[in-house]
């Protein structure tokens, strides 16, 4: 799933494509994607783009105070390609066409489309003052309010799960999870309350780090965000069975909360091999 380096950075791009550009026309193309009523769609026509933003993992196009927002999610296999010149085929998982006319007259596109078999990418149009799904969001990791959730929190729950929680901090998925707990040296099982003054420190400027890290290398695309398989800026997430970057030792993998963590033993649990929970509960 694209997460905050990747949004963030395709934001930028997109911001500079396509701002001061006007929207001739937002077609929904994939069924029920459109999560917004009113305002329609057609009430953005016309109007002059003066931002792409990103709040979280949603893209921000502002239209000014008096109009209508447009978020779109990309959720997990959700991708995002720029058309120069647009086109009109209507590709396998697409979810919605945006057509603009930018500051030099140009006609562009973006595609917004899925891949796989799931249909969760989304987009809203908001009035002014809603806020739609941003508004359920926890604070940015970049934000004093992460940082005394981290430093003083007493959160019982796991460091894994509360970083992927979107209420708790926004903008974090599993893949930059899995690189923060590795470079902090934590388990994937620790618990936030659990730990003590320079873990927490440790924890909190590795999230920051990873996501710096993870940004500087999202800037190097270019155009939209439309690879299939994104994570090849990841240090550790996924790549199990590989040596760890810092002790050489094989990374290993363990089945948490249906998905997959990659983590190091010898750096992150004193030598102990996880168990997998999962199979466990089926085991037993
Ligand atoms: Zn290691």
């Amino acid at each position: 799933m694209p997460e905050l380096p990747q949004m963030q950075a395709l934001a930028e791009r997109l911001d500079a494509e396509l701002r001061g550009a006007t929207l001739e026309g937002a077609e929904p193309l994939g069924f029920s994607a459109l999560k917004t009523v009113v305002p329609a769609p057609e009430s953005l026509v016309g109007k002059l783009l003066l931002r792409v933003g990103r709040r979280a993992k949603y893209l921000v196009f502002s239209f000014g105070d008096d109009a209508p927002r447009m978020l779109v999610h990309l959720s997990q296999a959700g991708r995002l390609d720029v058309e120069r010149p647009p086109k009109k085929t209507r590709a396998k998982g697409s979810v919605a066409r945006f057509r603009f006319r930018d500051a030099d007259g140009e006609d562009v596109a973006l595609l917004v489309r899925e891949y796989g078999h799931e249909r969760k990418a989304a987009w809203w149009v908001l009035a002014p003052g809603d806020d739609g799904p941003l508004e359920r969001l926890g604070p940015e990791p970049d934000s004093d309010e992460f940082a005394e959730l981290v430093l003083h929190g007493d959160d019982r729950r796991r460091v894994h799960t509360i970083l992927r929680d979107q209420r708790t901090v926004s903008g974090v998925g599993r893949g930059y999870a899995d690189d923060a707990l590795w470079r902090a040296q934590l388990s994937p099982y620790a618990s936030l309350a659990s730990l003590d003054e320079s873990q927490r420190t440790a924890l909190l400027d590795a999230v920051r780090a990873v996501l710096a890290n993870g940004l500087a290398l999202e800037r190097e695309r270019t155009g939209g965000l439309s690879q299939p398989k994104l994570g090849e800026h990841f240090e550790v997430h996924a790549r199990h069975g590989t040596p760890c970057p810092r002790c050489g030792e094989p990374m290993r993998r363990v089945s948490y909360e249906s998905h997959e963590v990659t983590y190091c033993p010898t750096c992150q649990t004193g030598g102990k091999v996880l168990a997998d929970r999962r199979m466990s509960r089926l085991v037993k």
